[in-house]
């Protein structure tokens, strides 16, 4: 940590604090000793770099050597497992993460979508949408922070890329796949560089190498073990970096994944064409959630078609969708959905034929229930306890923590503090 580092951040506030506090000092003063000084941070403001591994399915930790993952854990803490958003989505789980919020409430309910009002769609390779503000709401954690005045920074996280509420964070990137893992670690710590009064006090980062391997491979392949070593090694990259400024006592690590991941095989596909003519529909998203939108007058014959049509697919109406998975409240949440049990695809046999490597690895988007779906939550630094294992929680939990940690206000969300306060000291 350098002297700049030092003065602007809380650390010696606080140590000054507690010393007055032992001569005495009433709190009052205390108080105006912080206005006097302005210093412009609440006391006990840490930075929080937040780092998303993609597709770290709950028990990979014992699948792979990570011992930097394993170092984390014990400085620290553990939730035996972190519980997603359903649908079991990179996009969806991202900003439910961020956000504190279920998909129907923040809007991205999954990674292609349709939004009927403005007849406009969403993939996660359009550019152009992703960074179009109009399909993220809610208030994500940069946002929340940036409007504190508390400077935020994003080596790719979804949403990062737009402006929402007009708001980005100060430094971000457009997500480009082939960027290396160790520039977003070089330039993470570079941030963390900067003089006080720039440096953000949140970072995201994200790593996509497990989901990579293990859609492409499987859960048990070589090419996975390796992915999990190499995320596991940039990590390492970045706590030696920390190390080497003096930083790691003083910063918060929080690692997460968004969801698991369970093996796929070509003998358990879902053909939709053999049960409705695909023409007649407008299939927004396939598999293994298939969100579809009948032409207009069909949708009853549609539904009548797909219920019952397969042992392996359970078909619902919007407005029946289960209680549990929060998914019914939102114009972009299609008019039927059709979900495959675990381990099984939806698609259609020209699809099929034409792609002989496919659905033969590994994928996620099921039921959030689904312990293969379950994801991973660790954290280390000064606000965290140390050695504690967890419960389970959900991911929307992690907004209201973030915010806790940065000493940010947060703003209307569906997560609760005290799902999450036994982890902080
Ligand atoms: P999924 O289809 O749910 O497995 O999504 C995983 C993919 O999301 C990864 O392969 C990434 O390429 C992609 N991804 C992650 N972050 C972003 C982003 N910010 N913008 C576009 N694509 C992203
Ligand atoms: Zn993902
Ligand atoms: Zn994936």
């Amino acid at each position: 940590m350098t002297a700049a580092h030092r003065r602007g951040g809380s650390v010696s506030i606080r140590a000054a604090l507690v010393g007055m506090r032992g001569r005495g000092v009433t709190v009052a003063a205390v108080l105006a000793l912080g206005f006097t000084l302005g210093c412009g941070t609440s006391e006990g403001r840490r930075p929080v770099l937040l780092i998303g591994i993609d597709a770290f399915t709950w028990d990979l930790l014992n699948r792979a050597e990570t011992p930097n993952l394993d170092a984390i854990v014990s400085r620290g803490v553990r939730a035996e497992w972190l519980v997603p958003v359903f649908p079991t989505k990179t996009f969806p789980n991202h900003y439910s993460i961020a956000t504190g919020l279920y998909p129907e409430q923040h809007g991205i309910v999954a990674n292609n979508m349709l939004d009927p009002d403005i007849d406009e769609r969403f993939s996660l390779g359009n550019r152009a949408a992703v960074e179009d503000g109009r399909w993220w709401e809610g208030e994500p954690v940069w946002v929340t922070a940036e409007k504190a005045g508390v400077r935020a920074a994003a080596f790719f996280w979804p949403g990062t890329e737009t402006a929402i509420q007009g708001i980005r964070p100060t430094f971000w990137r457009p997500y480009e796949h082939a960027t290396p893992n160790d520039e977003r670690v070089d330039q993470v710590l570079a941030w963390m560089d900067l003089p006080s009064a720039e440096r953000p006090w949140l970072v995201t980062t994200y790593f996509a190498d497990v989901d990579d391997a293990t859609h492409r491979f499987g859960m048990s392949a070589p090419e996975t073990e390796a992915a999990i070593r190499e995320v596991d090694r940039a990590i390492g990259r970045l706590v030696r970096g920390l190390e080497a400024r003096g930083l790691l006592d003083d910063v918060n690590l929080v690692v997460v994944s968004d969801h698991g991941m369970t093996p796929t095989s070509r003998e358990r596909v879902i053909f939709l064409d053999d049960y409705i003519d695909v023409a007649n529909v407008d299939v927004i998203d396939w598999t293994p959630v298939a969100a579809i939108r009948p032409d207009s007058g069909r949708e009853d014959e549609v539904f009548g078609r797909l219920t019952d049509a397969h042992p392996h697919l359970s078909v619902f109406r919007k407005a029946e969708l289960p209680e549990r998975w929060r998914y019914r409240n939102h114009r972009r949440i299609q008019p039927i959905i059709a979900v495959a049990d675990e381990g099984w695809e939806i698609t259609t046999r020209k699809y099929f034929e034409e792609r002989t490597t496919t659905f033969t690895g590994a994928t996620h988007g099921y039921d959030n229930a689904l312990p293969s779906m379950r994801a991973i939550f660790l954290a280390a630094g000064p606000s965290f306890r140390r050695g504690v294992v967890v419960r389970p929680f959900q991911n929307i939990h992690v907004y209201e923590l973030l915010c806790r940690v940065l000493r940010i206000e947060p703003a209307a969300n569906a997560g609760s503090f005290d799902s999450v306060a036994a982890m902080l000291r």
